[in-house]
């Protein structure tokens, strides 16, 4: 058993104050760490397996009235960064307007997890890659930096084929975040000096030379809440994994497009399951703006998508499937009644 303080913050500028002693890289699998607490799924279940091991723990969750708010005035989604994930997929008006919002987080975990765990947490959820989860493996650079990465020799099924580097392949896990990425989301961020927004295509970082550094969270700083401009009906989100529940994805796509008239104005395709990050695929949708949609625009999206992609001895398959994915997604997308 590994001691740590539990400290509970009032309010935003407590919690801002109580994480403000942190070491300035705020590395969470080291000693020095100060680590907020929202719903614990992640962070209660990596300290009990030694990977996570900071000192003190910030109970955010007394924020949870001025955090976890669901707006959509405007035409524009507003959502608190301590909204659970069942919350907000069991919100009528995210079902109507955001379906890809809804279905991402009605697809993760259970519903147990989902009635804990809230936006703010799941997007920072660490990777399920099982040599970063078992401290018996010396050899797994985002743990230990500087030790090698056990899956590119060991069993790497469910590792990514895009965005990796020599230092690490583990999947970015997270549904909800492709979501995010798809629909030009923001991020507000608390700190020192108050909040700030970047766009959450930004939050995460992919592994190069550095995999222990996964976002570019200052030290101290927490998240808010997350913007979503417009409104996107016509929006999907399709996860394939090896069961049908509780079950992390394979390969997953959020696509959302604008039809107007049978021609697509706008189009956004986004990647789960298969990469190191959440994952834009920008040039994929690019091939789709203008276009009338047929089954023949679809495969050429869904191999541009991965265009670059590479597997290993054990997660080739996954390309093959993350195709097949990506162009059943826009299918059903184009196929809407909005
Ligand atoms: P916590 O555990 O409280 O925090 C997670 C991390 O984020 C910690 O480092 C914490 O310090 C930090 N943090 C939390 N809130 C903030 C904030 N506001 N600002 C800054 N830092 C913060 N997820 C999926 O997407 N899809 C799945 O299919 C899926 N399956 C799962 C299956 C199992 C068995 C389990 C255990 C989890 C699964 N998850 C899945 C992951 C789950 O959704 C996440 O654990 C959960 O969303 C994390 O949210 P939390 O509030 O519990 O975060
Ligand atoms: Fe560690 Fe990344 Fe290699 Fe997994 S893939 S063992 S997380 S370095």
């Amino acid at each position: 058993m590994r001691p740590f303080a539990y400290q509970r913050a009032t309010d935003a500028s407590a919690a801002v104050q109580a994480l403000a002693g942190a070491a300035a890289d705020n590395n969470p699998l080291t000693e020095g760490a100060i680590q907020p607490l929202a719903g614990g799924t992640t962070l209660i279940d990596l300290m009990k397996l030694n990977v996570m091991r900071p000192r003190v723990v910030v109970d955010i969750n007394p924020l949870a009235a001025a955090w976890s708010t669901i707006n959509l005035e405007g035409g524009n989604l507003r959502l608190g960064a301590l909204a659970r994930m069942s919350d907000v997929s069991a919100n009528p008006e995210i079902q109507h307007n955001y379906p890809v919002v809804a279905d991402a987080l009605k697809l993760a975990a259970s519903p147990q997890l989902r009635n804990m765990a809230t936006l703010g947490g799941n997007v920072l959820q660490r990777t399920r890659c099982s040599y970063f989860r078992d401290v018996s493996y010396d050899n797994c650079n985002k743990r230990n930096p500087g030790s090698g990465c056990a899956a590119l020799e060991g069993f790497n099924r469910t590792h990514a084929v895009l965005g990796t580097s020599e230092q690490c392949i583990a999947t970015y896990p997270g549904d909800f975040a492709q979501a995010l990425i798809a629909l030009d989301a923001t991020v507000e961020i608390t700190g020192k000096s108050g909040a700030r927004n970047v766009p959450f295509a930004q939050l995460h970082k992919p592994p190069g030379n550095s995999p222990q550094i996964e976002t570019t969270l200052a030290a101290g700083e927490l998240i808010s809440g997350f913007a979503i401009p417009g409104r996107w009906p016509r929006s999907v989100y399709l996860k394939a994994r090896d069961r049908q529940s509780y079950e992390f994805a394979l390969a997953s796509a959020a696509v959302a497009l604008d039809v107007q008239d049978g021609v697509v104005r706008d189009a956004r395709v986004a990647l789960g399951g298969v990469a190191t990050v959440p994952w834009r695929a920008r040039e994929a949708e690019a091939l789709i703006k203008g276009q009338k949609f047929d089954d023949g625009l679809a495969q050429r999206v869904a191999e541009a998508a991965f265009e670059g992609a590479k597997g290993n001895k054990h997660n080739a398959f996954k390309i093959a499937l993350g195709k097949r994915v990506v162009a059943r997604a826009l299918h059903q997308a184009a196929a809407m009644e909005v």
